[in-house]
Formats: structure tokens, C-alpha cells, sequence
């Protein structure tokens, strides 16, 4: 380990192997090292600020089927919904007035003409009702080259689309047979050269995954020139595939949440001036989740702006925090959580990433 801090220190390239090594460390004291490290790292780019996105689930209707989430096609215990368009839009300009800078809009996947029209058609909303103040990040899956330059055009500049993992081999385990990994790395391509700012993923802590599929994906980050990294614990959610085969896979919450705390913080240390998101899967995990996300080398947070009475059926797996509580007392609970861990929320930022 003293040899990687070495390696660090001097500005070598890190290698597959010392990530690897990076990723293998055991809980306590040497993780802890490796997170404070990747904090300075984050001081030095960033300093001590968090960007806020306002994060809005205006529909759990899926056309996909992934062996792991909650509101797959075939979930047919959850209760689909779509937020209206007088709902998103009071959602969002909540969250102009609050000074947030910036929302995501996120929803299943749906390829039919009244969703591509009705995402156009919010996106022009929300800009033309916040006086193009509001930043717009889609997070609405694979669609075609015209799709996503429409939504561009209409004002949208961050697309969310994770890859879920870089490895093709464990990405068909992990999806049926008419979910390509190919056709998601061709998505990514098509948004960079449109023009967005350009965030991807994977889960962390998967069934067959291994710490060196994990190392790939950081290189993967790297390689693809990618500017937001959102990444998060796999949590089992109990009415899909994933769980039927591995019930008790995330029992183990410490560990779960440790192996992801050190993504992030290897993430950070070998890239740098990136966005990269404290997610709240985090939180599922421990209560402090997501602030010791941010202290392993995180920069962003998504707090949830939907409206209560969706959250419920807005779960992609299970225990999924704060169902009950309000986008005005999300607020409140989220800044005394990051000023005690002496960091201030940048308000009225964008946050583009200092990559892009
Ligand atoms: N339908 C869009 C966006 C919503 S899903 C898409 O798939 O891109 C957003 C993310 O939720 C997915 O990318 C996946 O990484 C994550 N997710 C789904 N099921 C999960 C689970 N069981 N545990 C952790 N993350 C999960
Ligand atoms: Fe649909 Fe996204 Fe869930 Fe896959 S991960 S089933 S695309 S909502």
C-alpha cells in the first residue's frame, strides 16, 4: 500500500494491478488511507463543495427487462405510474427557487412517440419556466442518434446512461438476450459527439462480478472520456431474476457499501477533476452513506424532488431511504448532513464538471 501512496504521489499512471490492489483493501484503517487520500485529491480539484441535483422519478414504466431491478417489464407487483406534466414542472421549479443549480430527470426506458415528445416538451418547459437557469440532466436510456439530438436541442446538456458494468461477458448474465452492451456503448458514443456532458456507471458489488471487472471499469471511465461517474451498491431487490438466483447476496452491508466507498475514492484519485456521484444506494446501506461518500472523494448529490406519493413505487431495489419524506425536509436534512462533515453546498451552480 505504501508503495501505491508512493506511486500516487509521484503522478505515475496507475495500472490495472494497483487498482486492483486499491480495490482488495481490507475494511478499517488501510480503506480509511486510501479514502482520505482520495478526499484530498477531491479538495485539490473541487474544494469543499457539493453540487446539488434535484432528482425527479416522473415514470417507473419500463420496456426493459434487467435481471436486477425492481421495476422491470415483468415486475408486475409494482404499480406504474407517470408524474404529470404540472407535477414535474412544480418539481423543478422547486427546485430553481431552492437554488439547486440543476435536476435530472429519470424514468424507465420507453421508446413510443408520446414520451420522446413528452420529454421534448418538459425539457423546453422547464427551461423557458426557470428562465434557462435551470441545468437538465436526462437519464432515460438507450434511444436513437435523433432522440437524444432533439432533446439536446431542446435544452437538455447531462445524459446519464451507465454501462452497469464494462465487462460484455458479465453484462449478458446480467440482461436478457435482447439487451445489448454493444448498442449502450454505441449510446454513449452518439451523446459525446452531440455534444452533452456525458455520465456513466456500473453497480458495484454484482453476483459473478469480480474486484478486476471493477478495475476495468475505471479504466473504461478513463478511456471513454467520461465526464460524471454515478455508481452505486447493488441492492437485491426481491421481485426480480438476480434475486431469485442470489437471495442473500447483500446482507453483507458493510462490505457492499465499503467496496463501494473504495470505488469511488479509486475512481477520484485516477481521475481527477471528474463529477462523481455520492448515490443513494449508499444510503440504503448505512445511514451516513452518502457522507461517506462524499468523503471518499464524492462531489455530487441527488437529492430526491419526486413527489411522495410516487416514491413507493419508484424502487429499483429494496430499502431505499426517506419514502416518506418531503423534497422541503430532504432539504433541511441534507445540508446539516454535509455542513457536519465540514463541506458547503454550492448553490446556484451548475457544477459542469471541470473535465468537460
Ligand atoms: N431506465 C434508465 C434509468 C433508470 S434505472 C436506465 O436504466 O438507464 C437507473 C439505474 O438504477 C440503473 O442504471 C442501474 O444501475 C440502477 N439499478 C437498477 N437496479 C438496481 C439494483 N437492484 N441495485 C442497485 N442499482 C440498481
Ligand atoms: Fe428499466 Fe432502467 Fe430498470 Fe433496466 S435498470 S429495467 S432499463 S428502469
Amino acid at each position: 500500500m505504501t508503495d501505491i501512496f508512493a506511486k500516487i504521489d509521484s503522478g505515475a499512471e496507475l495500472t490495472r494491478q494497483d487498482l486492483v490492489e486499491m480495490l482488495s483493501l481490507p475494511d478499517g484503517g488501510q480503506s480509511q488511507a486510501l479514502f482520505d487520500r482520495a478526499y484530498k485529491t477531491k479538495l485539490d480539484y473541487i474544494g469543499p463543495k457539493v453540487f446539488f441535483r434535484g432528482l425527479i422519478e416522473f415514470s417507473n414504466i419500463c420496456e426493459k427487462n434487467c435481471y436486477y431491478c425492481g421495476i422491470r417489464r415483468d415486475n408486475k407487483e409494482t404499480a406504474r405510474y407517470v408524474m404529470t406534466d404540472g407535477e414535474i414542472i412544480r418539481a423543478a421549479l422547486w427546485a430553481n427557487e431552492c437554488k439547486y443549480g440543476s435536476i435530472v430527470l429519470q424514468s424507465g426506458e420507453r421508446s413510443d412517440k408520446n414520451f420522446i415528445d413528452g420529454v421534448e416538451r418538459l425539457v423546453k418547459d422547464i427551461k423557458k419556466g426557470s428562465k434557462g437557469v435551470l441545468g437538465i440532466t436526462l437519464c432515460v436510456g438507450e434511444q436513437t442518434e435523433e432522440t437524444y439530438r432533439r432533446w439536446f436541442d431542446a435544452g437538455a446538456h447531462r445524459y446519464l446512461l451507465r454501462i452497469e458494468t464494462s465487462n460484455p461477458e458479465l453484462y449478458k448474465k446480467l440482461h436478457p438476450a435482447d439487451h445489448f452492451f454493444e448498442k449502450r456503448l454505441e449510446c454513449l458514443r452518439m451523446l459525446k459527439k452531440i455534444g452533452y456532458q456525458v455520465g456513466t456507471g456500473v453497480m458495484i458489488g454484482l453476483p459473478h462480478q469480480t474486484v478486476d471487472d471493477l478495475a476495468g471499469d475505471i479504466l473504461f471511465f478513463r478511456d471513454m472520456d467520461i465526464d460524471m461517474i454515478g455508481m452505486g451498491p447493488y441492492i437485491v431487490h426481491e421481485q426480480t431474476p438476480l434475486a431469485a438466483e442470489f437471495p442473500d447476496f447483500t446482507q453483507a452491508k458493510e462490505a457492499q457499501l465499503n467496496l463501494g466507498l473504495k470505488m469511488i475514492a479509486a475512481t477520484r484519485i485516477l481521475l481527477k477533476d471528474v463529477n462523481i456521484a455520492a448515490t443513494t444506494a449508499l444510503q440504503a446501506l448505512r445511514d451516513d452513506g452518502r457522507e461517506l461518500g462524499l468523503k471518499a472523494g464524492a462531489n455530487v448529490i441527488m437529492p430526491n424532488i419526486t413527489d411522495v406519493k410516487y416514491r413507493d413505487s419508484y424502487q429499483l431495489y429494496q430499502g431505499k431511504p426517506c419514502l416518506n419524506d418531503s423534497r422541503e425536509c430532504c432539504k433541511g436534512c441534507l445540508q446539516r448532513r454535509i455542513e457536519s462533515i465540514g463541506e458547503t453546498i454550492a448553490f446556484n451552480e451548475w457544477g459542469d464538471p471541470l473535465h468537460f
